[in-house]
């Protein structure tokens, strides 16, 4: 039987071992935690992850987008929390178009244990990867309990270990020309739980994804199932007016949050109280090339780790699994040609979705309270409302089509100049009547059909 190892049992290794399990492969899966399924998750790990078409059509791909969509909860757009507590709605796409939150804990349960469903697939806890031969396709482990040492041999091995890979950091970093860079963001962040009303019901309308844009930095909540909502708080760990290291005690955290997210700070008076059940944790874009030698492969965050504000390194390390899929169909499992198409198409992917990650961090943070910004995304909502099948408005490239990430990111930039000379040019403001704004898209798609 065809053998393959992966090293991290998280929410790519696990996926990519259902898709290799598909191809008939023996998969033996090393995670270096122990089972998350026989422990109750600990709070600081309840982030969410919205889900977007990109991870939906990996999953689907498997037959295991249904099971995923029974823990999902679909946001249907933004809503906006001002600083003066008045709301504003911003949806994402068009009607029916959402993106869905997922607790990653439950999902990546829920992975493991399809996986395992496979009777030839096995995942190992306590095994923390330690080196990789990537010529001869064994990879070393030491189990985190006992400290005994072994090994592990087969035809190809995966790396799906996340940020700060062992794989990489031992195997491949030490290859000749092997590119790295590991970059730190100013801003860290920190969860919190926002409770269910003692009813159960929700504090904060459900299916959407809330803000509260500062400026400089941002609030954002979203759903669970329980009626709770989790939190994140971005922000610089110093040098701003606001930032981490300046909340050092409760009566900081109180007069924070009553200052800058007041209706927040209504439903939640005690949130100091809350504030060190979670860590304050760092944000890292790490870029590498190449992502595979030999037997050796790089996938998901090991390969491509990027910063959460458009929600997609999940979403771009699924993909990952369905294009090394149908590339190792395309090339009849020939491992060198499988691995070097694969770099040479996802790479370029891997550097777009981190720029696009960074663009859209200013986008939430900051734009989206901006009138400009408003009117801007009010022109192209109408523009794909008229022309459906002509025009895509970033967002939705990125997240309800699998449109690669680079073409997305170049072509949404190009838009966007586009929309903002189309404002200037027509003195088009917020009270410009719909019929004369559709007057002028019109007269623009006529004289640029391919806009
Ligand atoms: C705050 C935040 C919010 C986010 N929100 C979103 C979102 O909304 N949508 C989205 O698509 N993405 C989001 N992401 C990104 C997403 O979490 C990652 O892209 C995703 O988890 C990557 O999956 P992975 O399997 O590659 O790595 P991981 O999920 O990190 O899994 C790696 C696995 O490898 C194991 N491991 C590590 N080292 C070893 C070792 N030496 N030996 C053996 N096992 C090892 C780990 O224990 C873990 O199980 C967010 C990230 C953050 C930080």
């Amino acid at each position: 039987m065809k053998e393959a190892t992966i090293i991290g049992s998280g929410l790519v290794g696990s996926l990519w071992a259902i898709y290799l399990a598909k191809a008939g492969y023996k998969v033996e899966i090393f995670e270096r935690r122990p089972d998350m399924r026989l422990t109750k998750m600990s709070a600081g790990k309840s982030i969410n992850l919205a889900t977007s078409y990109r991870g939906w059509k990996a999953l689907d791909e498997v037959g295991i987008g249904d099971e995923i969509r029974k823990i999902a909860i679909p946001m249907h757009g933004r809503t906006i929390h001002n600083l003066d507590s008045t709301l504003a709605y911003q949806p994402y796409g068009t009607e029916g178009q959402a993106i869905y939150s997922v607790s990653r804990g439950e999902i990546n349960a829920k992975l493991m244990s399809i996986a395992e469903e496979n009777l030839a697939t096995k995942i190992h806890f306590n095994e923390e990867c330690i080196n990789v031969d990537y010529d001869k396709g064994i990879a070393y482990f030491k189990n985190t309990q006992t400290g005994e040492l072994s090994e592990h041999q087969s035809e190809v091995v995966f790396a799906t270990d996340g940020a700060f890979s062992a794989a990489r950091y031992s195997a491949m970093q030490k290859l000749d020309r092997f590119s790295y860079s590991q970059n730190y963001i100013p801003d860290g962040y920190k969860e919190i739980l926002l409770p269910a009303n003692a009813d159960g019901s929700y504090k904060l309308e459900k299916q959407t994804l809330h803000i509260w844009p500062r400026g400089r930095f941002m609030l954002i909540a979203l759903p669970n199932f329980d009626g709770s909502f989790t939190c994140t708080l971005f922000m610089p760990f110093e040098g701003h007016e606001f930032c981490f290291n300046d909340l050092k005690t409760k009566a900081d955290v109180t007069s924070f949050f009553k200052i800058v997210f007041p209706d927040f700070y209504n439903l939640m008076p005690n949130v100091a109280d809350s504030w060190d059940l979670h860590p304050l944790s760092s944000l890292a874009i790490i870029r590498c090339f190449p992502w595979t030698h030999n037997k050796l492969a790089l996938m998901g965050d090991a390969a491509h780790a990027t910063v959460p504000f458009f929600g997609q390194g999940m979403n771009c390390g699924f993909e990952d699994c369905s294009v090394l899929f149908s590339l190792m169909q395309k090339h009849n499992e020939d491992w060198p040609a499988v691995f070097k198409a694969y770099e040479i198409a996802r790479k370029p992917n891997g550097d777009a979705v981190q720029d696009l990650s960074l663009q859209n961090y200013l986008v939430m943070r900051d734009k989206v309270s901006d009138p400009a910004y408003q009117l801007q995304q009010k022109i192209e909502r109408r523009i794909s409302e008229i022309y459906p099948n002509h025009y895509f408005p970033l967002y939705s490239m990125v997240s309800f089509s699998d449109i690669e990430y680079k073409v997305a990111l170049d072509k949404g930039n190009l838009q966007s100049e586009m929309i903002n000379d189309v404002i200037m040019n027509n003195h088009i403001t917020s009270d410009t009547p719909q019929e004369q704004i559709d007057t002028i898209i019109h007269h623009l798609f006529d004289q640029n059909p391919v806009f």
